[in-house]
């Protein structure tokens, strides 16, 4: 899925990146707050993972003005230990749950994907689709009890699809979805994803909507 990491310590930063990337994720990485602010005014990221003290500001003055604007991306505020007014004052500005420094990475990774599923109404993690039996919290599916093994950017579209289960995406949304500012993108990357899944996952289970985008039935 696509997320937003808005840390600046560029240690932490650095491994919070590899660890989500390697899971699949795109990740956008921004140093400050007036980044943080341009990148989700643009781009529809499934969750933000924030963090309050930036050099240029709050994070918290970003969460609220996002708010504000009727932004409804779901966000995790990481804070310190010690810092229970931050988490307070973090909630009251609208986010959706917190992780404290030092976090465990598997545990941050857990919490983005709760708050994304619930972000987009599917708050439970096990769904069938397709004659597929799907563990979103693990990122696993199943057909007739066999596993069926995707790539962490195969799982990426897959999800992405499921999360808007009944609505058409359009490539567009999904490249967001896969894609980082900074990745260059094949012009028919899309497509290429689309085709790996429906030799792994069978060819009825994403649709085709001509000129429109992809569905999940
Ligand atoms: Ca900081």
């Amino acid at each position: 899925m696509r997320l937003l990491l808005v840390e600046d310590t560029p240690e932490l930063a650095h491994s919070v990146l590899h660890f989500l990337r390697s899971e699949g994720h795109a990740v956008d990485h921004a140093p400050d707050a007036a980044t943080a602010a341009a990148a989700m005014a643009v781009a529809d990221y499934a969750c933000v993972i924030l963090d309050l003290g930036l050099p240029d500001g709050s994070g918290l003055e970003v969460l609220k003005a996002r708010r504000k604007a009727g932004d409804r991306t779901p966000v995790l505020i990481a804070t310190a230990r010690d810092q229970i007014s931050d988490r307070i004052a973090g909630l009251d500005a609208g986010a959706d749950d917190y992780v404290v420094k030092p976090f465990d990475l598997r545990e941050l990774s857990a919490r983005i994907r709760a708050n994304a599923r619930r972000g987009q109404g599917i708050p439970e993690t096990r769904v069938t689709v397709g004659g597929l039996e799907v563990d979103r919290a693990a990122a696993r599916l199943w057909r007739a009890g066999d596993e069926i093994r995707l790539t962490a950017r195969e799982w990426a579209l897959f999800d992405a699809l499921l999360g808007a289960r009944g609505r058409v995406l359009p490539k567009s949304a999904l490249e967001e979805a896969l894609f980082t500012f900074d990745d260059a993108v094949e012009g028919n990357a899309v497509e290429v994803y689309v085709s790996r899944l429906r030799q792994k996952l069978g060819s009825e289970v994403i649709e085709t909507r001509r000129g429109l985008g992809y569905i999940l039935p």
